[in-house]
């Protein structure tokens, strides 16, 4: 792919239609805009522009496409495949003072919001007004558009669905530069093909989110954590989907090991109560029935304890408790990242049934590959964070075993039904593995809708596809 690279013409032309003071330039570019959250991939945008509405984005986008110079959208850059990387330079649009709440429109209980706000903005914003927007992924300064862009999932996936189930409309500003709606205020849409939910998911490459009108439901009244120890792993992940069967739909069912909840424990300087168990699961229920939560949690104790093996079930009722172990959960990743030099991710989803036969393949790959590789998982809905990471490996030695190690993994839970991400999306970092688990056909289908949205394919190039 070649493309223009940008002269003071191109960057006159980009002042005039944001202001100067929004545009940076050569070595005035932060080192943070290099890369995300991954730390993996790195590449530095010629120009960086915080964008205001989406009218400068239209004429960025117009003026690009017409000089064919790449184009990448970063939101808070909080991602973990490399996504907002701008990789052949060019332009980086950033999206994050475009932070505006449009409208809270109780009636059709739906939110319109900019596509930078934050996503502990929209909780603040809306559940003082006893409204709940569900998708609950572990990095609340993350922005709404990368969250809609990556299809973020997160812990109540179990019981409220991922981010796409919350979006009702999109506004987006196409690579030619022209703003077109997709979807909208309406809860039920047949109304032809579902470009919206192409955009969703899309990681910037089909086009920019300018607005986004978001689902809301009355905020439950209440819910109750339980910290659940079991004496092994198998235990602890059989318990999940019969929890799902024998009872109601937890809101969220995590699963996290002794080593994991170490590493996070160091890491914050915070412990957990009955912190010394080998295995967990921290199940949550809500809703606006004190009595019926009550009624749940009493019944999971019960088939917890006399029917799946847990050693002892531990309520997380106080705002202690709760603030303890959710912080040390929400810790897990930070933790791991400290505790190596380098450390890469694999997202996969897998059915529920072969967790546990894909956590003994993965402890395997440990030993073989004599790698350190820690996980933890969302395992009410199939998806596990597994950490490989470099500690004091040579670069080649690293690389060498990540590849490997990785398209074992990949190739295990393809023959399970699983699939590379299960919500941090594909990006740069794991594009090669979908390719070898679609295969052909698949791939040239999302590259014949990467073609008709971006025939001149300026928009994120290298990303996904
Ligand atoms: C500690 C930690 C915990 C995390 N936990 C979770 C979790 O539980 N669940 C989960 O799903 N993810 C999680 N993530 C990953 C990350 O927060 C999400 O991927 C998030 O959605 C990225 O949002 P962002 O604003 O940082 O986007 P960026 O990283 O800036 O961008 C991500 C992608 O979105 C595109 N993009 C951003 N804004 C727009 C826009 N307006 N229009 C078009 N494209 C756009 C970018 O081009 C890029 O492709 C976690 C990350 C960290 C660091």
């Amino acid at each position: 792919m070649s493309y223009k690279k940008l002269n003071q013409n191109d960057l006159n032309h980009l002042i005039n239609i944001v202001g100067a003071a929004q545009v940076t330039t050569g070595d005035q570019i932060s080192h943070d805009l290099s890369h995300d959250e991954l730390g993996t991939v790195f590449s530095f945008p010629e120009v960086h522009i915080f964008v205001q509405d989406k009218y400068q984005i239209s004429s960025i986008m117009k003026y690009a496409y017409q000089e064919n110079i790449p184009v990448t959208v970063r939101g808070s850059g909080t991602g973990l495949v490399g996504a907002c990387v701008p990789l052949f330079g060019g332009i980086l649009m950033d999206t994050s003072q475009m932070n505006k709440i449009i409208e809270l429109d109780k009636t059709n209980m739906v939110l319109r919001v900019e596509p930078g706000v934050l996503l502990l903005d929209i909780y603040e914003h809306v559940e003082k007004e006893n409204l709940f927007y569900a998708p609950d992924p572990g990095e609340k300064t993350a922005t709404i558009g990368g969250n809609i862009s990556t299809n973020a999932g997160g812990m109540r996936a179990v019981k409220y669905g991922v981010t796409r189930d919350w979006v009702r409309g999109l506004e987006v500003v196409l690579p030619d530069g022209e703003i077109v709606k997709f979807g909208g205020k309406v809860v039920k849409n047949s109304t032809g093909y579902g470009l919206k939910d192409l955009i969703i998911g899309s990681e910037g490459t089909l086009g920019i989110i300018v607005e986004a009108t978001l689902k809301l439901i009355p905020k439950p009244k209440m819910a109750i954590s339980l910290l659940v120890p079991f004496k092994n792993r198998e235990d602890a992940i059989d318990a999940a989907p019969r929890l799902m069967i024998d009872h109601v739909i937890p809101t969220a069912v995590e699963f996290f090991e002794k080593q994991s909840l170490d590493y996070s424990e160091e890491f914050l300087g915070k412990k957990i109560p009955h912190n010394d168990f080998n295995a967990y699961l921290l199940v949550t229920y809500d809703g606006n029935n004190e009595q019926s939560i009550q009624e749940d949690v009493e019944i999971a104790s019960k088939l917890f304890i006399d029917s799946y093996h847990a050693i002892d079930v531990y309520l997380v009722d106080t705002e202690e408790r709760r603030s303890s172990v959710w912080t040390v959960r929400g810790g897990f990743l930070e933790a791991i990242k400290s505790s190596s030099s380098e450390i890469d991710e694999c997202d996969v989803v897998l059915p529920r049934s072969h967790i546990a036969q894909f956590l003994a393949y993965t402890r395997k790959i440990s030993e073989d590959l004599g790698i350190r590789i820690p996980y933890f998982g969302h395992v009410g809905d199939g998806n596990l964070h597994i950490y490989f990471c470099k500690d004091d490996l040579t670069n080649e030695e690293w690389k060498e075993k990540v590849s490997h190690g990785f398209n074992l993994m990949y190739e295990k839970a393809h023959s399970f039904g699983g699939l590379v991400s299960g919500e941090h999306g594909i990006g740069y970092a794991k594009k090669e593995y979908m390719k070898q688990m679609l295969g052909e056909k698949q791939i040239k289908i999302m590259q014949g809708i990467k073609a008709t949205f971006d025939p001149k394919n300026i928009l994120n190039p290298g990303k996904v596809i």
